[in-house]
């Protein structure tokens, strides 16, 4: 007879994040994260925070972060009172299904998208309704709109892993058509391309948008990410992060937020840089024969036809390049995802491919 909590352990299913090497030198192009490291002026706000003062307990209520958010979505209508702060854009997720997706209907998701979703939705018990993606890999507005109630709406815009972006008009259908309950849009990869909803969130009250300092702006290890929405969307998430941790951040993290959040000139370079390599890698990418789906991310979705990603990914590893392979679902079982790295990354890359593809006859 087996324990009675043996039966919780087997029915919960892990996330497994990309692999964070434990050699160096490999050229890590599998996790999407920012190729620069961050700017002077965050490691010096976080030095400044150091010492002393980790003595003391963090702000509660992340106040100095939740301001510098408004600052930089001002343009937006967006104030404090519509910002949630958190560790990473995951844990503010979590926090969104937790506080706002339990529902008796099923949540709709694309059956492409964040494999996170699935996660949370089992942890939750939220059923979970998948919507197949049309035949080119996007997001069909009038498939969600027709798929009958539901308890919730959320997709990464944009989408990964595709990196297709879903245009703001196409966004404004969706919510128009779907007044009643939370809409997510989670905008990991927002800043290399695509339309921010961040401008609707003064006009639709189910909306929530969820955006990461992890990409844009160079701080996945840092852990900060936060939500826009109006005040009761955002009271309702306060409420949940109360009964977990009162503390929504370190001091570390807080003072490091905030001055990424203020930096945005390096921001701006940043992404700048990281969108014409990304021009460069695709070119590249189509002279070796891939097939190469439209980004706007920082990262692209390819595939090489009649050849075996997953083969190419084990070779590109033995010339230690790492990039991301999907054996599920099926029809994305063909494509890599291969994160936009340096200049002189994406040389390597190209060589690499230069020296495994004719190996895969
Ligand atoms: N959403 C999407 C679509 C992602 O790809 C990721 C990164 N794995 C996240 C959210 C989480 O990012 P973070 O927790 O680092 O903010």
């Amino acid at each position: 007879m087996s324990r009675f909590w043996s039966d919780i352990v087997h029915s919960l299913t892990p996330y497994v994040p990309g692999e964070q090497p434990k050699i160096d030198g490999l050229v890590k192009l599998n996790t999407n994260e920012c190729p620069f490291g961050p700017p002077d002026s965050v490691v010096q706000a976080i030095a400044a925070s150091s010492g002393d003062a980790l003595r003391l307990y963090p702000d509660p209520t992340g106040s100095a972060l939740k301001d510098a958010v408004a600052r930089f979505h001002a343009a937006q209508g967006i104030t404090p009172t519509h910002v949630f702060v958190g560790n990473g854009s995951d844990e503010v997720l979590a926090h969104i299904f937790m506080a706002l997706l339990r529902h008796p209907a099923p949540l709709l998701a694309p059956d492409i998208s964040y494999s996170f979703y699935p996660v949370y939705a089992k942890l939750y018990g939220i059923t979970l309704r998948e919507i197949p993606l049309a035949e080119d890999f996007s997001i069909r507005v009038d498939d969600f709109l027709a798929a009958g109630p539901n308890g919730g709406i959320i997709f990464p815009n944009p989408n990964a892993p595709t990196g297709m972006a879903l245009p703001l008009a196409e966004l404004c259908r969706l919510l128009d058509g779907n007044p009643d309950s939370v809409v997510v849009v989670d905008e990991a990869y927002v800043d290399f391309g695509a339309e921010s909803a961040d401008q609707l969130v003064t006009q639709y009250p189910q909306l929530l948008v969820v955006r990461t300092l992890s990409k844009s702006r160079a701080l996945a290890g840092l852990r900060v990410g936060y939500a826009l929405g109006q005040p009761e969307l955002i009271e309702a998430l306060t409420r949940v992060k109360d009964s977990f941790n009162s503390y929504p951040l370190d001091r570390l993290a807080l003072a490091g937020g905030v001055a990424a959040m203020d930096d945005v000139a390096w921001f701006q370079d940043a992404c700048a840089r990281i969108v014409a390599t990304r021009s460069r890698m695709t070119a590249g990418l189509q002279a070796r024969g891939a097939q190469v789906l439209p980004s706007a991310a920082n990262f692209v979705f390819a595939t090489f036809p009649g050849r075996d990603a997953e083969a190419i990914a084990a070779g590109l590893r033995g010339q230690r390049v790492l990039v991301r392979h999907f054996r599920k679902p099926a029809r994305i079982a063909p494509f890599l995802r291969i994160s936009v790295g340096t200049e002189a990354q994406t040389d390597t890359l190209l060589a690499a491919l230069d020296q495994v593809l004719p190996t895969l006859g």
